[in-house]
């Protein structure tokens, strides 16, 4: 299964859909570090109750995915994952934090 059929097949249960999307990026303007924290603890709070949580964590990791909130990791968190893994994210079951 291709990794956009596998984004099609869950991204509608998302619970990021709608006009929350938006606090998930980066605003197309500067952004203050009280501001980012703000947003991206927003973000995370609605990742926490997401049913596809581990699909969007999966995914992102996947395709390498380098911006954004995805699976309720920042794209730092993501990138720390994955050199701590050293390319072994397929496995990746949970994630707590
Ligand atoms: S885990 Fe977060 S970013 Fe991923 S689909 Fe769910 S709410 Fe959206």
């Amino acid at each position: 299964m291709s990794s956009q059929h596998s984004f099609d097949l869950w991204q509608h249960l998302a619970a990021c859909r709608g006009p929350s999307q938006e606090i998930f990026f980066p605003p197309g303007r500067l952004e203050r570090r009280s501001e980012k924290r703000s947003r991206e603890q927003r973000a995370k709070e609605i990742c926490r109750s997401c049913a596809v949580q581990q699909d969007c964590l999966s995914y992102a990791l996947a395709i390498r995915e380098q911006h954004g909130i995805w699976g309720g990791l920042t794209e730092n968190e993501r990138r720390d994952l994955l050199n701590r893994d050293d390319g072994r994210v397929a496995t990746v079951t949970s994630v707590r934090r």
